[in-house]
């Protein structure tokens, strides 16, 4: 997780001072860089993710032309698989002149790409991704990266030197980790639960957690997920929901545009005939609720008509919070409240108590349920590896931080194999 708030950092930094911005009719302001503008939507790229906007929500927008991340996006939409070359100038640019624009995953990638393209660019390519990873702190990934430049170039003095001085400070880091985790694995065996939990949690991607699932026959992702389970949360009291802030506990929230009453301020009687069109509230559609969209809350609505000689008519419609005008559309016209394809007139519109929502996930317990397993952990193999972790963590058996130099690969890229960037995604 730590990768992505520096590159989230990063670009945010940037983003403030060169980005497109787009602001909605609502107020609601996203900045970054417009990808895409059609005559129905508009999509964005911002720090966190890449939106497609209703050109109807969209009030304005403000383009930076030739802003360096316009310019980064105009050069990752250049980029040519079959141009291998590209990869690495790019990668050149985006940690030189471009580099107001540097975000280290997008480096990540087109390293990993230029490597995986072209061999004879791989020593380039992975010291300059190990110089920022270095600099951003991340230095178990960083000895990765010489090792792939190594392997690139056996025997290179530079990369040798690199990771030598990256050797002290991870070995410190991974024996105060294994001391962690062992320390965690510890309270497993002993049945403290509770205690071992947050330590476990903190784990995950510690020095020897890659070791468990040989030698506990689980992840430790997994095993705090087992562990989870049998600690009952005391927010909660082990439910794993509590009640929704934000209704709660009802799913519905007043209709603040009406008071509740589901009629437009000010109306007092309405005229049958004529239909609810002139009279209902335009913002709860007559419910005088609306459902929460925080619990994500589904209910049925009613939908009455009137026309001559067939009087009374019901419909009912399943809603979806902040999806109420589409699931009423499917039945009728919203603009002037008649049945979509006749001519009925809506007379009432009633919401049904809602048969989703009210909960949300505990956020002490992360939503586990109280739900302990039926077996046991493995306590003996549990014994057997936090003694390895903590022989290795005082030096009585050894541990190599740094990474086998013929077994680096670039995971990234070769899961993936996604080598072109169109419109702010890297695809296939
Ligand atoms: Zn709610
Ligand atoms: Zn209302
Ligand atoms: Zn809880």
């Amino acid at each position: 997780m730590r990768f992505l708030h520096i590159a989230v950092l990063c670009l945010g930094l940037a983003a403030a001072c060169f980005a497109d911005k787009v602001t909605l009719k609502d107020g609601r302001v996203y900045e970054g860089v417009v990808l895409e503008e059609t005559e129905d939507t508009v999509k964005i790229k911002t720090a966190r993710t890449t939106l497609t906007l209703k050109r109807e929500q969209v009030a304005s927008i403000e383009k930076q032309e030739g802003g360096p991340l316009q310019e980064r996006e105009k050069r990752l939409s250049a980029l040519d698989p079959s141009k291998a070359a590209g990869y690495l100038d790019l990668a050149k640019w985006l940690t030189g002149k471009g580099k107001e624009a540097y975000d280290l995953q997008t480096l990540r990638r087109l390293c990993a790409a230029a490597s995986k393209l072209d061999a004879s660019q791989a020593y380039e390519a992975q010291m300059l991704l190990g110089q920022m990873l270095e600099q951003a702190s991340i230095r178990r990934e960083a000895a990765t990266a010489y090792a792939r430049a190594l392997l690139a170039k056996p025997g290179n003095p530079d990369a040798r030197v690199r990771m030598e001085d990256l050797h002290q400070g991870l070995v410190q880091d991974a024996k105060a980790e294994m001391k962690d985790l062992a320390a965690a694995l510890d309270l497993v065996v002993q049945g403290d639960y509770a205690k071992a939990l947050p330590k476990l949690q903190k784990s995950e991607t510690l020095a020897m957690a890659e070791e468990a699932p040989s030698q506990i026959g689980m992840s430790i992702e997994a095993l705090t997920r087992d562990v989870a389970r049998r600690v009952k949360c005391t927010t909660c009291d082990g439910v794993g929901e509590s009640r929704c802030p934000a209704c709660d506990g009802d799913g519905l929230i007043m209709c603040s545009a009406c008071g509740g009453t589901g009629n437009k301020k000010g109306f007092t009687a309405g005229k049958e005939k004529e239909g609810i069109s002139s009279s209902v509230c335009r913002t709860c559609y007559g419910c005088g609720s609306v459902l929460c969209v925080k619990c994500k809350a589904e209910r049925d609505i009613q939908i009455r008509f009137w026309w001559t000689g067939t009087y009374k008519e019901y419909v009912t419609v399943h809603a979806k919070a902040g999806r109420e005008a589409e699931a009423l559309k499917t039945e009728i016209e919203l603009t002037n409240y008649t049945h979509k394809s006749s001519k009925w007139i809506v007379l009432a519109i009633s919401g049904q108590p809602p048969t989703v929502g009210g909960k949300t996930p505990c956020g002490t317990c992360q939503g586990v349920k109280y739900d302990p397993p039926l077996s046991q952990p493995p306590v003996d193999r549990i014994r057997v590896y936090m003694t390895d972790i903590n022989d290795r963590a005082n030096g009585q058996k050894p541990y190599e931080v740094l990474p086998k130099v013929s077994e680096v690969y670039d995971r990234a890229v070769l899961a993936d194999e996604c080598l072109r960037y169109v419109n702010g995604n890297w695809v296939k």
